[in-house]
């Protein structure tokens, strides 16, 4: 493995942070302190221009439908640098949900599917939702969705209800995980069915306040009532009945950006902590980093961010040897492992900033609010642990089932 950088990307990652500098983190403090995206929109949409005119937009995306053609480990890099600014994937049109529903289109869609739907999403025209999660079902067990797809005619009709849809106001479609095939064995009952948000039938019920703030546009997550949605089948994504297995392609490359834009959360709340800890005097000649505990909270979260760093890199040079499958234990690993990098890091960052860390003058508190949910969306950490468990136990010889 080698984890060196190439120097054209060196340039690259030099060139995307002048600009998430310049012209993202400037927007950041109005949205981190009203939760309010809309507020931001319009000015991101001139950052957005910048970003497509410099020649890094998609980095995810191969060149020739419009983005950067970055390998994995790449745009885990690119991913990082994004990472310091809750607003950098948007900026650069690679943020979540849009940039697995973009994978899954390319990958699945039918040529009509990716005229009508993926087209439009690279270019950033629109915006998408991905809807599985269920308020009446576990989302830990996606085998027991109740929302229906019946086939009717031509066409498949939708009853269902759904929560956490991110991103589902204002968006354009939801690509919807629903059973078409109850009969099947439990991970061939589900398909993914791609359901513009004009359809008659789909209703926000509201924006969920997330530790208290509702949010809106792309920053929101939704509750959604699919009430006899009509979609042709001809918007039935891959086959029928492989809703999990593309649910599984599309979570193996996102854990990685996941994984590397919450590195790159760690290492700006880590710079802020370091700068507070190097200036706030706590007796007269005696600034806070003079501690020995918080000397350690600082070696700590340098070896901890190292760390899963490395992990994450090493996951994606796997991923890309040898593909998604044979890599599915460093996937588990690096989700629960870095999620729980982040918690401590922003932990403690918060705790050296005692009560401004509370506030939202810093960024630390709208990155707290937005990420402890990353030890539990794409999988909470004691599914992944399972997985990692059960596979170090069967080379034990102990079968879990
Ligand atoms: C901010 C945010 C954004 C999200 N965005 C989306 C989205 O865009 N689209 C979408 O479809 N969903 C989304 N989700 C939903 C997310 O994927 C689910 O919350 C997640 O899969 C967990 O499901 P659940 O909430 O139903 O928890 P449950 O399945 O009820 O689990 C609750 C808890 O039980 C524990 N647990 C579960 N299984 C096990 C086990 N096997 N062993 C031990 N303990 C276990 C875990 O601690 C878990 O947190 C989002 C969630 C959040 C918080």
């Amino acid at each position: 493995m080698d984890f060196s950088l190439p120097e054209s990307l060196g340039k690259t990652l030099a060139d995307i942070r002048a600009i998430v500098d310049h012209d993202v983190i400037p927007l950041e403090e109005e949205f981190g302190k009203t939760g309010l995206f809309s507020k931001v929109e319009p000015a991101l949409k001139e950052v957005r221009a910048k970003v497509k005119a410099r020649g890094f937009w998609a980095p995810q995306l191969p060149r020739e439908v419009g983005g950067m053609g970055l390998t994995l480990m790449e745009h885990a890099r690119v991913s990082e640098e994004l990472g310091r600014t809750t607003l950098g994937h948007y900026a650069f049109n690679c943020q979540a949900p849009d940039a697995g529903n973009m994978e899954i289109l390319m990958q699945f869609g039918s040529d009509a599917q990716k005229d009508a739907f993926f087209a439009p999403l690279a270019r950033g025209d629109v915006r998408s939702c991905f809807s599985m999660t269920e308020p009446d079902a576990p989302g830990s067990n996606p085998t027991w969705l109740k929302t229906t797809a019946v086939k009717d005619g031509s066409d498949y009709v939708i009853h269902g209800h759904k929560w956490f849809t991110s991103s589902a106001d204002g968006a354009s479609f939801a690509i919807v995980m629903a059973v078409t095939n109850p009969d099947a064995v439990p991970h061939m009952r589900a398909s993914q069915i791609i359901v513009p948000t004009s359809t008659p039938g789909f209703r926000i019920v509201r924006n969920i306040p997330v530790m208290g703030h509702s949010g809106d546009s792309y920053a929101s997550h939704a509750e959604v009532k699919y009430e006899g949605c009509r979609v042709p089948q001809a918007n039935l994504l891959g086959a029928e009945g492989a809703g999990f297995a593309i649910a599984q392609e599309r979570l193996g490359p996102g854990r990685i950006h996941h994984c590397m834009r919450w590195i790159g959360i760690c290492e700006r709340s880590f710079e802020l902590m370091c700068r507070r800890a190097a200036t706030r005097e706590i007796a007269p000649g005696k600034p806070l980093g003079t501690k020995q505990i918080v000397q350690s909270w600082i070696a700590e979260c340098r070896a901890e961010i190292h760390a899963a760093r490395l992990m994450v890199l090493h996951a994606a040079w796997k991923m890309e040897q040898k593909g998604a499958h044979a890599a599915r234990e460093e996937i588990s690993m690096i989700k629960f492992f870095v999620a729980n990098v982040l918690d401590k890091v922003l932990d403690r960052a918060v705790q050296t900033h005692g009560a401004l860390g509370m506030t939202d003058d810093t960024p630390l508190a709208a990155f707290y609010r937005h990420e402890r949910a990353a030890r539990i969306y794409d999988g909470a950490d004691e599914v992944h642990k399972e997985v990692v468990a059960k596979r170090v136990l069967k080379a034990h010889g102990l079968v879990v089932g």
